[in-house]
């Protein structure tokens, strides 16, 4: 059986977890192919809101991509929560468009009542790693997978997942390092996991490697994930980092917004050559909010706090004017 898997949203977050684990269970999976403009026009006229974020109009040319290749089904998990990455935050939501958008997939396109595709979207949740075992086997159940056969996958399909979450922390830690003791220049791109889909990021951290900067993401300052298969009832990393949560003044709720504020405050502590960039797409609600205390938090260490609004434009160019003017000024601000 060919599942179909589109790349879009949480599933930058996640996709290592379901590819191994669906693989695991001698499945195929078939990721849709990078975002562009093709793609994104494909699926334009099933686009439900005008001012919807840009990542969630993405979403509908994936699902028709998937159902022109001929899949078998369509998995496309409704996921409320993402694993509590800090003690002190208040909680690790997902957007609600983000959480919500297999549904309106459903009513948009109706992969399975217009195109008799099954259209499978399961409630899961990243927080409770008990809870989402559950989850998950309530789910392969239906594809005829057995318990035993299911429990070793999943541990195999959490394991991968770790490991390539590791690989990126740890690199991008190594780099950061080696930059903190040259004092060359390095920015760290902030924003959503999805953010890393060129299309949507307007292939900022190219533009930044070309003009000579070293481009990190707010994954830097995430903890590395336990080696051991996940016993505990709760899933969490980097506890000890999460105490500047407490101080501020809006609700910590939100999963990936969260790495973006605690983003700033790690790079409030070091020296000048660390400088962050926020990726924000247009029509972003957390963002709304969010914004400000990240403006706050930077400025009270006397940085900068730089937004890319980032939408559905062509050309980079914009973007390119707009950090290079920005990497002068901090030139000449240190000259
Ligand atoms: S967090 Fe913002 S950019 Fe991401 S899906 Fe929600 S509204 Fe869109």
């Amino acid at each position: 059986m060919k599942i179909g898997i589109p790349r879009v949203l949480n599933m930058y977050e996640n996709y290592p977890f379901w590819q191994k684990l669906f693989a695991e269970c001698s499945f195929e999976v078939l990721l849709s192919p990078e975002s562009n403009m093709e793609l994104y026009q494909k699926g334009i006229a099933s686009v439900m809101s005008d001012n919807i974020c840009f990542p969630a109009k993405l979403v509908h040319g994936h699902i028709l991509w998937l159902i022109e290749a001929k899949v078998d089904r369509i998995f496309y998990p409704i996921v409320q929560k993402e694993a509590k990455e800090w003690d002190a935050a208040s909680n690790s939501f997902n957007c609600p468009v983000v959480s919500g958008y297999p549904e309106v997939i459903r009513s948009a396109i109706d992969p399975e009542g217009n195109y008799g595709i099954a259209f499978d979207k399961p409630v899961m949740s990243f927080h409770d790693i008990d809870i989402l075992r559950t989850q998950v086997y309530n789910y392969f159940q239906t594809l005829g997978i057995d318990k035993e056969r299911f429990d070793t996958a999943f541990d195999t399909a959490w394991d991968f997942r770790n490991e390539t979450k590791n690989n990126l922390i740890i690199n991008q830690k190594e780099l950061l390092k080696k930059c903190l003791e040259s004092g060359e220049m390095v920015f760290v791109v902030a924003g959503r996991p999805y953010h890393a889909d060129s299309l949507v990021n307007q292939k900022v951290g190219q533009i930044l490697a070309d003009l000579g900067i070293t481009a990190l993401t707010d994954d830097v300052f995430l903890e590395p994930q336990p080696k051991e298969p996940p016993k505990s009832k709760r899933f969490r990393l980097a506890e000890r980092f999460g105490i500047g949560f407490k101080r501020l003044n809006m609700v910590s709720q939100w999963s990936y917004p969260n790495r973006v504020v605690h983003a700033a405050m790690e790079v409030a502590k070091l020296p000048d050559n660390v400088q962050l960039i926020q990726l924000n797409s247009f029509g972003c609600g957390p963002d709304s909010f969010y914004m400000e205390e990240i403006s706050q938090i930077l400025r009270q260490a006397g940085k900068n706090h730089t937004v890319l609004r980032i939408d559905e434009i062509a050309s980079p160019g914009s973007i390119r004017l707009r950090i290079r003017s920005l990497i002068e000024s901090l030139k000449t601000a240190k000259g």
